[in-house]
């Protein structure tokens, strides 16, 4: 048998320089695009001048033809390796997180090798491991049953002929013994798996694009078999979860004197331990080789590496490199340790973290000292806690998302088709599935709190029921909270904790902020919104909905009486007891933002919203107003629209009822004044929703001007405040120009615009949105992703035309896109001046737009 050492010559010798198949040298044409990310990383090995052991990279091409039926000479691949060298095949796609089929091992395994190495570590070692590939090649290779093999008892020889036999019977043909059958069909076998529907999908909902190609590479067995110190095992400098320093991984030692080596691997510690034996103690040298390569490979690679080693008589060899598999919490702080070792820049270091990653760092939690009324438990699959009401389908998490309702997907096991649900949705629940479930892998990926495998709660989908452990029932539309953090369902929102920032972060945002040249402001309408958006560093709050201020009960009655009101006086009356509130509430939201922009926008609501729909609210209306119910009835009946998105809303009111819009002009007004005295200086921001005319503006700006200097009159105090126009009508867009004349500032409602652009409702697309996308019809949902092309062609004119009306126009966008990191993009192209999102998606925004500049700024 010739030597089975490491051939580490840059000379490629047996192949032509444009072979399918390439040797990895330091200079080989190896590249993470053509042949994935392990091929690309053992080169740099190689380069460090690491033991590699001699390994041959097959490109993405080659293997997507290997699927087609194109098989490459076998020999040229055999011939760059010793005769009857034990092998390996491992996948490498492009990013490491896309996955591939499982590494087959010791492939060339047949009598002849089976005995040669039986000299070397022993005739049960080495019967064992021909027994291990045999199986290994049956489940994953010829694809049969792995249930016939587990049941196998027997081990050495015996263990080994009945495996052989067991293969035989199965697959009706002998075990091949060829070492260049085997490896063709393994290399077959894993180009087919990586082409198959579910890796596919899988991988997609990892953010692989659907071409994402796969390489493989061939390496010669570096067994960690032998007679002295011997094993594998894999070593790392960092905590996975934290990103924090410590060495972690596993040592599987062979060497523990012959018996132990035939009874199989014995698992020790890396570092000295006091629980037991350690790979420090018994091979201290390999073990401050390996943290020293680990280290050099931080330093060269600019990466946390796990390195995969063995150890063959007290010697190391690396087999391969791979990046430290990493939580969100650990990929920040990682990235933030290399930049302050000077390893990277800090510009780099801000590329390195995944915005949307940001998410699962960013999760409130339940408060510790929350009252929990537990209904249920699972798997904890996806950290952070969210409250919503219950939906049962994708498409109803939809609908609930447009009409900006938070809410719980509850499904029996989530598939691809959900998930588009999952986007619009604040938490998942399952019945089934484990912790590496589509619903947990989708959670994860985008920080949604997720719990699965629910099985003893009881999940009746079609009646739309959920029954918890104990039959509590829960309804669709009820409010209950996912904790994703401990596993557990709870009834009700309870108290939550706002997610705790640490170093890493604060730093990392830091430097993002310092690269970032659009802004950032929040999307709040309660304190607790400002306070999380000033957490999260907002530049101030872009958009306030007020008509969010007027859902709790004490508040709608008076607005119930206010919109119900005939007389010009009763108005008067219902208005006079929401103006200390609403006054209360902006006081409350200046001083929070200390001198920042905030912008309120007047009341929007669909008046069917304020509507009472069924009898006992017909009846306390009827009491509150002192009238018949049939009279209430009449006028709710009256006053009812066939189309209430696109009816009485935002300042088509504010023109026909105008006291309601003076009244919080006034509020506004009068909180300036009261949160000035002790404050910084505030300059409030008006935004009037729903424009499609300037006379509309015009008409509303007299009003307001008026209230500004009633206002200044009663308190003889100055103040300045500045008006702003929502842009979310086409025709705003198209008549931006004239409109811009009146104010101050625009700021597009992309969740309206898109709705009047494609002329499809918010509330019911997610009835056929899935389907559409499905087919291709829409590339994605144009209110989860801004429609550039269209909804985008509106806002380009729209900005155009509003700086030709007012060249010192402030531009901004307030829809749902604005947390989205494609959305802007395209928003800072257009020269927008800030983006305002919800607050949680802040630190993300943030993120997503220094990466922008950067990556405007390196070219
Ligand atoms: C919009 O339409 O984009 C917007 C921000 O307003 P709302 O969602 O409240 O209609
Ligand atoms: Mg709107």
């Amino acid at each position: 048998m010739l030597h089975c050492g490491k051939h580490r010559s840059p000379v490629n010798t047996h192949l032509e320089p444009d072979a399918d198949v390439t040797l990895i040298t330091s200079t080989a044409p190896v590249a993470t695009p053509t042949h994935g990310g392990r091929a690309k990383c053992l080169q740099r090995l190689v380069r460090l001048d690491l033991p590699v052991p001699r390994t041959v990279a097959l490109s993405f091409g080659t293997v997507h033809g290997i699927a087609a039926g194109h098989m490459p000479e076998i020999g040229k691949i055999l011939c760059q390796f010793a005769p009857n060298a034990l092998l390996c095949v491992r996948p490498s796609s492009e990013d490491p997180d896309w996955g591939g089929p499982g590494a087959i091992l010791n492939i060339g395994m047949n009598d002849a090798a089976c005995a040669a190495l039986a000299d070397r570590i022993g005739g049960t070692a080495a019967q064992a491991l021909y027994t291990k590939f045999v199986h290994s090649y049956a489940v994953h290779v010829a694809r049969l049953d792995p249930d016939v093999f587990e049941d196998i008892e027997a081990d050495g020889a015996e263990g080994l002929a009945e495996s052989l036999s067991t293969y035989e019977e199965e697959a009706e043909e002998p075990f091949p013994t060829d070492p260049a059958v085997q490896l063709t069909e393994v290399l077959r076998s894993m180009a087919r798996a990586w082409e198959g529907t579910t890796a596919r999908l899988l991988r997609q909902a990892k953010g692989a694009p659907v071409d994402a190609g796969l390489g493989l590479v061939v390496q010669e067995m570096a067994l960690g078999l032998g007679r002295g110190e011997c094993g594998s095992g894999v070593l790392q400098l960092v905590n996975s979860d934290t990103g924090l320093p410590q060495i972690t991984g596993r040592y599987l030692s062979q060497s523990q004197g012959r018996e132990a080596l035939e009874a199989g691997p014995k698992s020790l510690y890396l570092e000295r331990d006091p629980r037991g034996p350690s790979l420090e103690e018994l091979a201290p040298e390999a073990f401050a080789e390996l943290k020293r390569q680990a280290a050099l490979m931080r330093e060269r690679l600019r990466e946390e590496m796990q390195i995969e080693f063995t150890i063959e008589n007290g010697a190391v060899h690396i087999l391969d490199g791979v990046r430290v598999a990493r939580s969100p919490r650990a990929a920040l702080r990682i990235a933030v340790e290399l930049a302050r070792d000077g390893i990277i820049t800090p510009q780099e270091a801000v590329m390195r973290v995944e915005p949307r990653a940001l998410s699962e760092l960013l999760h409130r939690q339940i408060a510790p000292d929350a009252e929990r009324d537990v209904i249920g438990s699972g798997v904890a699959a996806s950290p952070g806690a969210a409250t919503g009401r219950i939906v049962f389908s994708a498409s109803e998490a939809q609908a609930s998302a447009a009409r900006g309702e938070a809410c719980v997907l509850v499904r029996r096991e989530t598939s691809p088709e959900d998930v588009r649900g999952m986007h619009a949705a604040s938490a998942v629940l399952t019945e089934r599935g484990g912790i590496t479930s589509h619903a947990a892998v989708i959670g994860r990926g985008l920080g949604l709190p997720c719990v699965v495998g629910a099985a003893r709660m009881r999940f009746q989908i079609r009646r739309k029921v959920l029954v918890g452990e104990k039959g509590r029932t829960f309804r669709e539309g009820d409010v209950i909270t996912v904790d994703g953090t401990t596993g557990q369902v709870l009834k009700g929102a309870p108290k939550m904790t706002e997610a705790t920032l640490d170093d890493a972060f604060t730093t990392l945002m830091s430097w993002a902020d310092a690269e970032r040249d659009i802004g950032i402001r929040a999307n709040a309408d309660t304190p607790a919104d400002a306070a999380t958006a000033r957490n999260f560093a907002a530049q101030g709050i872009g958009l306030c909905r007020t008509e969010h201020m007027f859902f709790e009960t004490e508040r709608l009655t008076p607005m119930r009486e206010m919109i119900f009101a005939d007389a010009p006086d009763d108005r008067k009356a219902a208005l006079a007891v929401l103006l200390p509130m609403q006054r209360a509430d902006f006081t409350e939201l200046f001083r929070i933002m200390e001198g920042m922009p905030v912008c309120i926008r007047l009341f929007d609501p669909p008046l069917h919203e304020f509507l009472p729909t069924d009898r006992a609210g017909l009846r306390d209306l009827a009491e509150a107003l002192d009238l018949p119910i049939s009279d209430v009835t009449r006028r709710v009946e009256a006053m009812g629209e066939y189309n209430p998105m696109l009816g009485m809303r935002g300042v088509r009111l504010g023109i026909t009822v105008p006291e309601i819009y003076d009244m919080q002009a006034r509020a506004i007004f009068e909180a300036t004044l009261d949160a000035s005295k002790d404050g910084a200086p505030v300059v409030p921001e008006i935004m009037l929703p729903l424009v499609s005319a300037k006379r509309e503006v015009e008409l509303v700006r007299t009003r307001i001007d008026a209230v500004a200097a009633a206002v200044r009159n009663e308190r003889g105090r100055d103040f300045t405040y500045r008006l702003g126009v929502m842009v979310e009508t086409p025709r705003a867009c198209l008549r931006a120009d004239e409109i811009a004349q009146h104010a101050h500032f625009l700021s597009f409602g992309t969740n309206d615009l898109t709705q009047m652009t494609y002329g499809l409702s918010r509330d019911d697309a997610g009835r056929f949105m899935s389907e559409y996308v499905s087919q291709g019809v829409f590339a994605e949902d144009p209110f989860h992703i801004l429609d550039t092309e269209g909804v985008g062609e509106l806002l380009r004119i729209g900005v155009a035309r509003g700086r030709e009306g007012r060249p010192d126009m402030t531009m901004s966008i307030c829809g749902e896109h604005a947390g989205n990191a494609e959305s802007i993009a395209f928003c800072r192209a257009c020269g927008l001046d800030y983006v305002s999102c919800s607050p949680f998606r802040v630190p993300v925004a943030r993120l997503a737009a220094a990466q922008l500049a950067i990556r405007d700024k390196i070219g």
